[in-house]
Formats: C-alpha cells, sequence, structure tokens
C-alpha cells in the first residue's frame, strides 16, 4: 500500500523505498526502507521525490546523545538488553513516541561482566544514557556510570520488586531469593 500525503503513521511504519524518494524529517533509513521516526502526518513531495513525517507533537523531547532516560528492561538476550524508553530523567512529559534502546554487554558496567542476566532482569526500571541515536531501533544505551544502572529490580521468581542487599546484590522481600544486578547509587528498592 501506497503511504500518500495526509497519512497517519506511527514510529516503525514502512513509507517508501529509499530508490524511490529521500528520506527527510521525522524519518529514517532501514536498510533501504524509509520508516517514520514519529507519531505525525506524511508529507510525500513526488516533485523533489522526498517524503517527510510532521510530528503531531509541537515540542516532542528529543533523544540525543548524553540524554540520560529511564525505562524498563523488556527483554535481555545474548549481548543485549532490550530497554523500553518511558522519559527523560529530569523531565515530568512523557515521551511522544515509543522508544526502545539496547544496552550491550560491553556498555552495561565498568569491569568484567560474564553475563548479562548479571546485570538486569527484564522488568527491572533502569537509568541510562543515550550514547548514539539510529533510528528507532538504533538508540544504544549506556549504563556503566555510578548514577546509571538498575534503580528498581524485580524478582525473577515472584515478580516483587527488591531491596538493596549488597553493592551489586538485590534481595527479595517476599520469597528471599538474591538476584545480581548493575545497581544505580540511586537505586529506589
Ligand atoms: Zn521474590
Amino acid at each position: 500500500m501506497k503511504v500518500k500525503s495526509g497519512d497517519m503513521v506511527f514510529p516503525g511504519d514502512f513509507l517508501a523505498v529509499s530508490e524511490e524518494l529521500l528520506p527527510s524529517e521525522g524519518t529514517y533509513d532501514d536498510n533501504g526502507k524509509i520508516k517514520s521516526l514519529v507519531v505525525g502526518e506524511v508529507e510525500r513531495d513526488d516533485k523533489n521525490k522526498s517524503i517527510k513525517v510532521i510530528s503531531r507533537f509541537s515540542t516532542p523531547p528529543v533523544l540525543k546523545t548524553g540524554t540520560r532516560v529511564v525505562g524498563e528492561v523488556i527483554d535481555v538476550r545474548g549481548q543485549r538488553a532490550l530497554v523500553r524508553i518511558h522519559g527523560i530523567k529530569g523531565s515530568r512529559r512523557a515521551l511522544a513516541t515509543y522508544f526502545v534502546g539496547g544496552v550491550h554487554v560491553s556498555q552495561a558496567k565498568k569491569g568484567y561482566l560474564s553475563k548479562l542476566t548479571e546485570a538486569f532482569r527484564i522488568g527491572d526500571i533502569v537509568e541510562a544514557k543515550v550514547t548514539r541515536v539510529m533510528g528507532l531501533d538504533g538508540i544504544d544505551l549506556q549504563t556503566s556510570g555510578r548514577e546509571l544502572g538498575v534503580i528498581k529490580a524485580m524478582c525473577t521468581r515472584c515478580r516483587h520488586f527488591m531491596e538493596l542487599n549488597s553493592r551489586d546484590e538485590v534481595k527479595c522481600p517476599n520469597c528471599e531469593n538474591r538476584e545480581k544486578r548493575k545497581l544505580s547509587i540511586n537505586y529506589e528498592g
């Protein structure tokens, strides 16, 4: 289906192939496919062979390198933990669109980490720093600073939030389970 001017699109929606049109504002090139970066309205310019998406939100907070974000771990697989970004640290505004960032095992903490599951688990809330933005699926995050890392850990056995036990360990008040994490000094428990 051909996307036309005035169509409402969402982040990640396919707009056109890059051989056909040039990606412009509000879009990104994903291996030859132009996709929308934002929630907004399509402006397709067939004369100048370009396509853009005008965001519906007037002043959305923008993610860029160095931005501190807070999010929830939604998957930990192999070398990468996926984080659904809820918001920008210090900003009460929710993000207008849905972003997912990734923490590579080498960016989780200083020093050696044998398994990413010793740093994060699904359901944890983390604070992280954006190190690179390359479209929707290309947001790289880092948690190796003292103030970065898990601020709320969820027990893998019973889904309760856990209490701080030591510098890199949390304990479940419900089932006594102990687990390792890359913790922020601002751990909230
Ligand atoms: Zn538990």
